[in-house]
């Protein structure tokens, strides 16, 4: 007999523009993408959580008044945000500490990726000082709660994922979170590892496993732990596969594109600076001598590989997936494995809103 149990996969995403040297506008890589993703979770009754990237929310605050098109963008996000937690989506923190030190001129943001990790803000307890760990956590969490209780006055912000998943070491933002109330964490990724420079992490280590409790060091499961960890889902593939999935990108896929900026993805993957930069060579060797994970998103997939992960992933995991990466290719394959009730999407606060 067939297994033909829904498969339940905790949706969540991360609401931001680019940050390479082209952002891409507000419009398509946040407003139109997420439209058209909200309203297909409604046609399924499907709920996701909304990482914000709360930072840029503050950047455009400060400067809307002497930039009237940063105050359409600002008005944009608070409508769209309002509309999402009245459809019952949850709006959760996502911080990408890079905003403070970048500024704006003539329609274009010149980033600065030094202040990369919340790390390197001060560790010194200053609650209303944005540039400590403790304060930024506390101006962005009240930031977003005063924002989505405009529409439902009982939210909370409980849970976090660090920009770029730099979220180690834990230690450092142990207390700031846990005082502020959050007690969810999602930046890892089982098998991921990435250094470059200010922006890496090492997930080679933490627990295979969809959900686990910790304390100070992210890597180990604490079952006394206050802090939950659900880790992005991630499962492991052939060097064959790998192999199969690069040709058929390279000649079937090769101009998919994507809603934000309709970059395509050769060029997201050289101006993002989530993505490494490797040559063709070196991918393959790696290909064959490192164990190969690849992340539960349909972020610049296509079908065949996103249906063997959909058929991969474990009960429960958590799917990341970037609306400034959609397009309507990976937009349809959403809607194909929900039309077929193979899976189901849900928040991360439908499983916990009676904890904590
Ligand atoms: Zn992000």
């Amino acid at each position: 007999m067939r297994n033909n149990r829904i498969k339940n996969i905790i949706l969540t995403i991360d609401y931001e523009v680019f940050f390479g040297e082209k952002a891409g506008t507000v419009d398509s890589c946040m407003i139109r993408p997420t439209k058209l993703l909200s309203d297909l979770l409604t046609k399924y009754q499907s709920k996701m959580t909304v990482f914000w990237d709360i930072l840029h929310y503050w950047k455009l605050i400060e400067l809307a008044p002497r930039h009237p098109e940063l105050t359409e963008d600002l008005l944009k996000i608070e409508t769209q945000v309002s509309e999402m937690v009245k459809a019952g989506h949850d709006i959760q923190l996502h911080i990408h500490p890079h905003w403070l030190d970048t500024s704006y001129d003539q329609g274009k943001w010149n980033f600065d990726l030094t202040g990369y990790r919340l790390h390197s803000l001060s560790p010194s307890v200053e609650p209303e000082n944005i540039r400590s760990i403790t304060g930024c956590i506390t101006i962005c969490k009240n930031l977003i709660e005063s924002v989505c209780r405009k529409s439902n006055p009982d939210h909370k912000v409980i849970a976090f994922r660090a920009g770029g998943y730099c979220i180690q070491p834990f230690s450092s933002l142990e207390k700031p979170l846990a005082g502020n109330g959050i007690f969810i964490d999602s930046s890892v990724c089982y098998g991921f590892r990435f250094d470059h420079g200010h922006h890496s992490y090492d997930f080679t280590s933490i627990p295979d496993k969809t959900e686990y409790r910790f304390q100070a060091e992210v890597e180990s499961e604490d079952p006394r732990g206050n802090f939950i960890e659900l880790p992005i889902g991630s499962m492991k593939a052939s060097p064959f596969q790998v192999l199969w999935w690069a040709f058929l990108l390279r000649t079937k896929y090769k101009d998919l594109g994507s809603f934000g900026e309709d970059m395509t993805i050769e060029n997201t993957m050289r101006t993002d600076e989530d993505y490494p930069r490797l040559s063709f060579l070196s991918k393959l060797i790696s290909t064959f001598w490192e164990p190969r994970f690849i992340m539960l998103t349909p972020d610049n997939f296509f079908r065949e590989k996103f249906d063997y992960l959909v058929k991969s992933a474990k009960d429960g995991a958590v799917m990341i997936l970037h609306p400034k990466y959609l397009n309507e290719h990976t937009l349809g394959l959403l809607e194909k494995h929900l039309g077929t009730g193979r899976i189901s999407f849900s928040s991360l606060n439908e499983k916990y809103k009676n904890n904590g």
